[in-house]
């Protein structure tokens, strides 16, 4: 652990700042806009390492032509700020062109567990994902890396990625760090109006109500679906893009639950697009 956090851009300067850096590390990669929830994971990674890594990049290639890269949300001396307290070593802010130098044609796609869920609603999304966290390890070469259960899906495919290409790096997945009343941090969060805000909660509520049921066992996969799209239904200014009760591992659709499964959904408060999960069994 070094006195004062090293900040760098180009991968010369990371490479430079690495050579100091006792392990083991950990990393935690982000896109910056930093709440309690990356904290947690800077947090843990403090806890279970001996050095810490935080990357702050907001990935062109994961979003959507129609989503929001444009205006997502930046404020980086505040993250500075954050990371410093959070006991962060080393910062790495790559540029675009460090990322994605010129002629950039190389792409890491994880298969089958891509296509469900937000693979299905997000083409592409994913590709992204895992070619900027495939480059992350290979840039930063951590022994373990950090991510949320927020994006239980993302922690899922780069869970297989890591297998898949023998990546020597522990993957930790870490809880969701909530809002006093249930709302999941999210950095998307700051594009609520103050009556969104209110109605956001309706994700949480909607989970909750199914996971109240399945512990009063209810095992119909297609009724804990139903009692989360009528929660979300009853909310007006929100509007239900899915509602999954999936296998845990597979994250295909289930009939009966019976061994660990996947509550998750994906609503759109307004314009904002939120997504929220729970784990059942
Ligand atoms: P992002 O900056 O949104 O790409 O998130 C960076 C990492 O923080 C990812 O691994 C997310 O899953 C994780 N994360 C985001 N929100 C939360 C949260 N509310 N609780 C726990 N982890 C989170």
């Amino acid at each position: 652990m070094s006195d004062s956090m090293i900040l760098v851009n180009t991968l010369e300067e990371l490479w430079q700042a690495l050579s100091l850096l006792e392990r083991p590390l950990g990393l935690v990669p982000t896109m910056g806009y930093l709440h309690e929830g990356h904290l947690s994971l800077v947090r843990r990674a403090r806890q279970e390492c001996v050095s810490v890594a935080v990357s702050i990049f907001v990935n062109p290639t994961q979003f959507g032509p129609n989503e929001d890269l444009s205006r997502y949300p930046r404020d980086l001396e505040r993250d500075l700020h954050l990371l410093e307290a959070a006991g962060a070593d080393l910062v790495w802010i790559p540029s675009n062109e460090v990322m994605y130098p010129p002629g950039f044609q190389t792409w890491v796609t994880v298969e089958t567990l891509t296509l469900p869920l937000e693979g299905a609603m997000r083409p592409g999304h994913f590709r992204g994902v895992t070619t900027v966290v495939s480059k992350l390890f290979n840039a930063v070469r951590p022994e373990k890396a950090y991510f949320g259960q927020k994006d239980a899906q993302q922690a899922a495919v780069i869970r297989q990625m890591t297998r898949d290409l023998s990546y020597p790096i522990e993957i930790v997945v870490c809880p969701t760090v909530r809002e006093a009343d249930g709302l999941a941090m999210s950095s998307r969060n700051t594009y609520l109006s103050p009556e969104e805000r209110q109605a956001a909660t309706v994700l949480f509520r909607a989970l909750s109500a199914a996971e109240t049921a399945y512990r009063a066992g209810e095992r119909n996969a297609e009724t804990l679906r139903h009692i989360m799209r009528t929660t979300i239904e009853s909310e007006p200014l929100a509007r239900l893009q899915y509602v999954s009760c999936a296998d845990y591992d597979t994250l295909q659709e289930l009939e009966t639950v019976s061994g660990k499964a996947l509550l998750s959904m994906a609503v759109f408060i307004g314009a904002t697009r939120l997504i929220d999960n729970c784990v059942l069994g």
